[in-house]
C-alpha cells in the first residue's frame, strides 16, 4: 500500500509503498525481490531515516514476538515497543537498561539507533545489552552477536537499518523493585554551574539529565533544572509497585497553527518552567513514566508545531571540547531563534560500533520550531562548531545534515561502509536519509 510516510519532526515527506512481513521468512522473501527496502518501527527518529521514495518499506511491527523471560533474559521481535515490552517485563521486577525519552520505540528501532538514556555516563547504550539479534542480509539470514559476525553486529549498531533488517534481539533486562524513582531536583542559575555539578557528582547517580533555558542570554544564559535520580527499593517506599507505565492521558487532536510556537511563547513557557522548580528538592518519589518518559503523557505532542513541523539538533562533543556546548547555546540566545528548553546530558565512553552516536563528553538536544527563515543559517553555523569541536550529529534525529560532514563527523564511516558493500553489494537497503547522506558501500 502506498503512503506518505514523515518522521516525528514532520518535515520531509514521502511516498513509499509499505508491507507488513510477519515472520523472518516473510522479511527474507521481500528481501528476494531485490526492490530497494527499508525497515521502520514506530517512525519516532525525526528526520527521514525510516522512509524511501518510491522504494518498499518493510513495516516491523509484525515481529511482535515476546519470550518468556529467563534469568534477566528475553528474546524479543524487532517490531516490540519498549512500551510493551515493561508491560510485560516490569510486573516481574525487569526494566530495559536504556531507555530512550519515549517508551515508544520499537526494539528494531532502538538498535538501528544505538539509543542511549539518562544513564549513558554510567551504563552506556543500548548496544551493550544486547547479546544476539537475527539479521535478514539481502544475501543471507544470520545469528549476529558480539562473538559471532562481530563485525556485521557492531557495524548494524547505529546503523539506521542499513545493513539488514532484525527480526528479534536477544536483551539483558535489570532488576529493579519498585515503579518508583527517588529524584533529586537543582536549579542553576547559568550554564556553567549545572556543568560543573555534572561533572563532579553525577557519577553518584544513575540517572541524570538537565533542562536548559536556551532563550536565556546574559549572566543567567544556559540556566538549568537537573534532575538526577536512581530506581526506589522496596525499602524505599510504603507500598511497593511494579504496575507498568500506563497509556497518554492527552492528546493533540490536529496540527496547531504555526504561529502557535514562536520566539515569544517558547521564551514564556521556558521563563514559567524555569521558575515553577524549586531551587534544590531532595528525594522525590516519582513514577519511573513520569521520570523518563515525560512527553508520553501526550500523544501526537508533535502536532504542536504545525504543518511546517520542527528540526530536533543533537549533537555531542568530547569533553576535552567541552567548551563546543556554551558557544552553541550563546549562539542559540543571541539569535532569538525559538528554542525548547533543550536536554543536556553527559556521555560515557561510545562502544566499538563505528556509527554509534555516543562519545565521551556531552550531548545537548534542541527543538527548534521550522518558520524562522534565520534557521537554515544557523544550523549550518551550529555544524560548523560542531565538527570543529570534533563532535557529530545524532542521525536519528537528523534531516538536514550535507553529506560531506558524514564523514568528518562519524570518522569510521569508511569501516562501516565496507561492511555495508559486503552484506549489501547492489545497495538494496537505503532510505531516505541514506540517500541525502550518500551512505551507500561500493
Ligand atoms: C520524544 C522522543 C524522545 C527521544 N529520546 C531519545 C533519547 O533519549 N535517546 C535516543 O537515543 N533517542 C531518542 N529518541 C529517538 C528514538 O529513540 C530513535 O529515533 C529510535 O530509532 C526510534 O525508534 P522507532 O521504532 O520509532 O524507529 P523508526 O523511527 O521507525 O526508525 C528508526 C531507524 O530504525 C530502523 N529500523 C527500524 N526497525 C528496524 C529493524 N527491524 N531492523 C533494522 N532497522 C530497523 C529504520 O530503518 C530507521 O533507520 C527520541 C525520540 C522521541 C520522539
Amino acid at each position: 500500500m502506498s503512503e506518505v510516510l514523515v518522521g516525528w519532526g514532520g518535515r520531509t515527506p514521502s511516498v513509499s509503498t509499505v508491507r507488513v512481513p510477519r515472520s523472518e521468512e516473510d522479511v527474507a522473501r521481500e528481501l528476494s525481490t531485490g526492490e530497494a527496502m527499508i525497515a521502520r518501527g514506530l517512525g519516532r527518529s525525526y528526520g527521514d531515516a525510516a522512509q524511501l521514495s518510491g522504494g518498499v518499506v518493510l513495516a516491523n511491527r509484525g515481529l511482535s514476538h515476546i519470550g518468556p523471560i529467563v534469568d534477566g533474559v528475553v528474546t524479543v521481535g524487532a517490531g516490540v515497543s519498549l512500551d510493551e515490552l515493561l508491560a510485560i517485563a516490569l510486573p516481574q521486577g525487569w526494566f530495559v537498561p536504556v531507555t530512550p525519552g519515549t517508551r515508544q520505540v520499537t526494539i528494531g528501532g532502538a538498535v538501528a539507533a544505538d539509543v542511549h538514556g539518562k544513564n549513558h555516563h554510567l551504563d552506556g547504550s543500548f548496544a551493550n545489552y544486547v547479546r544476539s539479534m537475527r539479521l535478514i542480509t539481502p544475501e543471507a539470514t544470520l545469528l549476529v552477536s558480539p562473538h559471532e559476525e562481530p563485525e556485521l553486529f557492531w557495524a548494524t549498531m547505529g546503523a539506521m537499518g542499513l545493513t539488514g533488517v532484525v527480526t528479534s534481539v536477544e536483551l539483558n533486562l535489570s532488576r529493579v523493585e519498585t515503579n518508583q524513582m527517588i529524584v533529586d531536583t537543582d536549579r542553576f542559575d547559568d550554564l556553567a554551574s549545572v556543568m560543573n555539578e555534572m561533572r563532579l557528582r553525577d557519577v553518584n547517580y544513575q540517572y541524570s539529565v538537565a533542562w536548559v533555558d536556551c532563550m536565556s542570554a546574559g549572566k543567567t544564559m544556559g540556566r538549568s533544572i537537573l534532575t538526577r535520580a536512581r530506581h526506589a527499593s522496596a525499602n524505599d517506599v510504603k507500598h511497593p509497585r511494579l504496575d507498568p507505565p500506563g497509556p497518554a492521558r492527552l492528546s493533540i487532536p490536529v496540527r496547531a497553527p504555526s504561529f502557535v510556537l514562536n520566539a515569544w511563547s517558547v521564551r514564556v513557557f521556558n521563563e514559567l518552567w524555569y521558575r515553577r522548580t524549586p531551587r534544590h528538592e531532595e528525594g522525590s518519589i516519582v513514577p519511573l513514566g513520569t521520570f523518563f518518559h515525560p512527553l508520553d503523557g501526550v500523544r501526537d505532542w508533535n502536532l504542536l508545531y504545525g504543518r511546517r513541523g520542527f528540526v530536533q539538533y543533537q549533537f555531542c562533543v568530547p569533553e576535552e571540547n567541552a567548551d563546543a556546548i556554551s558557544e552553541v547555546i550563546e549562539l542559540l540566545a543571541r539569535s532569538k531563534v525559538a528554542s525548547f528548553l533543550a536536554v543536556l546530558k553527559r556521555f560515557g565512553p561510545g562502544n566499538r560500533a563505528p556509527l554509534s552516536f555516543p562519545l565521551a563528553g556531552w550531548t545537548l538536544a534542541l527543538d527548534l520550531p521550522v518558520g524562522s527563515a534565520k534557521l537554515p543559517d544557523l544550523l549550518d553555523e551550529l555544524d560548523r562548531i560542531v565538527i570543529t569541536a570534533n563532535g557529530r550529529v545524532y542521525l536519528a534525529k537528523d534531516s538536514r545534515l550535507r553529506p560531506e560532514y558524514v564523514s568528518l563527523m562519524y570518522p569510521r564511516l569508511e569501516e562501516f561502509l565496507r561492511v555495508k558493500s559486503r552484506v549489501d553489494p547492489h545497495g538494496q537497503l537505503t532510505s531516505d536519509l541514506a540517500r541525502r547522506l550518500q551512505l551507500v558501500g561500493g
